[in-house]
């Protein structure tokens, strides 16, 4: 019998999750193993260890353990923000007069305004556990490097950050953020690097890419003792933390009896999505449930919509280990777009494998369509989203007015992966009609497929 539904389901301190869910466990297909970039062979432990925390690679590598306990300081810092709330939008359902129900799992509930944290914090601690005396890493709207300060700040560890310029000039308060919290923050490229050298280089005046500033901390990390790069996306490691949001998830929907039919998130590196669906695509995989899960991801860089499945350097220096994945080329610079978050010219190889297996679905949209969406969204149901989340609305909203069409009463899940409050530059451009809607032509898409690596 379902019992009535709050607006906000709560769950108590206790039902926090005690495991990650490791979801490549439950593969029978597993994504394929990360080469090394030099010897293109499969990376080992140890070598993957010289740029990883070495907890951290032995997760990364680990693919038959289904449940990774949490260690207890980080179960203990989670429940600062966390369980985070499941919100069903009576609200939003009333406004749009869909039979649908919907449902949004909000990971805007902490001072970094996503669901970064929740990876942040573990990083940060195995390394704290390591010995180590700092991390470095890249941002690109600035979310990743504002968690990692936080989390940094939190164990005493030193932070470098590398920023993605145009963000970095786009988002002074981002910047200040991150600084408050004691990191240091450059923006990529930079002359800091040789890398950052060579691109400015080869292309004078570029915005950057997530891509280039990987390469700038990857390189930054290797020529410091006692330092290790740290990502805050794409890896296997970070779906595994990311997982906590599904748990939760399923977790309240069981409390009510509620069973979904739709999981929707936006797609980037692929880590909240793949933490959101994590326990209900395990479902799917042994056959004791069914599910749709749709990835979104932005028109303007349109990794799994338009992408290749192919091995690819996950960073445009081409340092980092290679990844089979769909990927528009370690080359592609996608347009200064304001949804930073979701420039990344790669997917996550777990995500990649499931939709190439025709496991989850995909789907791209528009810019502007998707600010159309975030300002309805803010409008009824109070919250102001981050553009990367409003993809998700984006396609949750369609989802929810086809039912209204089709009669139908579906369940739908949709992950709400931050607040948009250092994002206004964006929604004032949209606001004052200066938006565009930036689709690549197939020959810049090709451009970028001329870089991937044939193996
Ligand atoms: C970084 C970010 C994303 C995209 O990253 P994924 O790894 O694909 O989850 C989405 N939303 C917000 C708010 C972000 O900060």
């Amino acid at each position: 019998m379902q019992r009535q539904i709050p607006y906000k389901i709560y769950l108590t301190e206790n039902e926090l999750p005690k495991a990650w869910l490791n979801l490549r466990a439950f593969m029978q297909e597993k994504p394929a193993p990360l080469l090394h970039p030099k010897t293109y062979r499969p990376i080992t432990l140890k070598e993957l260890s010289e740029v990883f925390c070495e907890e951290l690679a032995r997760q990364e590598l680990d693919d038959s353990t289904p449940y990774i306990t949490i260690p207890e300081e980080i179960r203990d810092f989670y429940k600062m923000y966390r369980p985070a709330p499941l919100i069903r939008a009576y609200c939003l359902e009333k406004k749009l007069g869909t039979p649908a129900k919907i449902y949004y799992k909000f990971e805007g509930n902490n001072t970094s305004g996503s669901h970064k944290l929740n990876s942040a914090i573990a990083q940060a601690y195995y390394a704290k556990e390591q010995g180590l005396k700092g991390v470095t890493t890249e941002t690109g709207a600035g979310q990743w490097g504002t968690a990692l300060s936080m989390a940094c700040s939190y164990f005493g560890l030193d932070c470098k950050v590398f920023m993605v310029k145009c963000s970095y000039e786009q988002k002074p308060f981002r910047r200040e953020v991150m600084r408050t919290y004691g990191a240091n923050v450059t923006p990529s490229p930079s002359e800091t690097t040789a890398i950052g050298r060579k691109i400015l280089e080869e292309f004078p005046g570029t915005s950057g890419s997530l891509g280039c500033a990987i390469s700038e901390a990857v390189e930054a990390a290797s020529s410091r003792e006692g330092y290790r790069y740290v990502l805050g996306s794409v890896l296997n490691q970070v779906l595994l933390h990311q997982s906590v949001i599904g748990l939760e998830t399923k977790t309240a929907l069981d409390k009510y009896g509620v069973k979904a039919d739709l999981i929707i998130g936006c797609a980037g590196g692929g880590s909240n999505l793949g933490g959101l669906i994590a326990p209900f695509m395990a479902e799917k995989l042994q056959g004791k449930a069914d599910y749709r899960f749709i990835a979104v991801e932005p028109a303007s860089c349109p990794t799994l919509t338009r992408g290749k499945y192919a091995y690819d350097f996950c960073d445009t220096g081409r340092v980092c280990p290679l990844s089979k994945m769909y990927t528009l080329g370690s080359g592609f610079i996608p347009a200064a777009s304001h949804a930073g978050g979701l420039r990344y010219h790669g997917m996550t190889s777990t995500l990649s494998e499931l939709y190439d297996k025709g496991l989850m679905e995909a789907r791209s949209v528009k810019q502007t369509e998707v600010f159309e969406a975030a300002e309805y969204f803010a409008r009824i149901e109070g919250i102001l989203p981050a553009p990367e989340s409003a993809h998700a609305i984006r396609v949750a909203i369609d989802e929810a007015l086809k039912c209204k069409e089709n009669g139908e009463e579906k369940t739908i899940v949709f992950g709400l992966t931050g607040t948009g409050y250092f994002d206004m530059m964006s929604y004032e451009k949209f606001h004052d009609g200066k938006m565009s809607d930036y689709i690549p032509s197939d020959n810049e898409i090709s451009k970028g497929f001329a870089g991937i690596p044939k193996l």
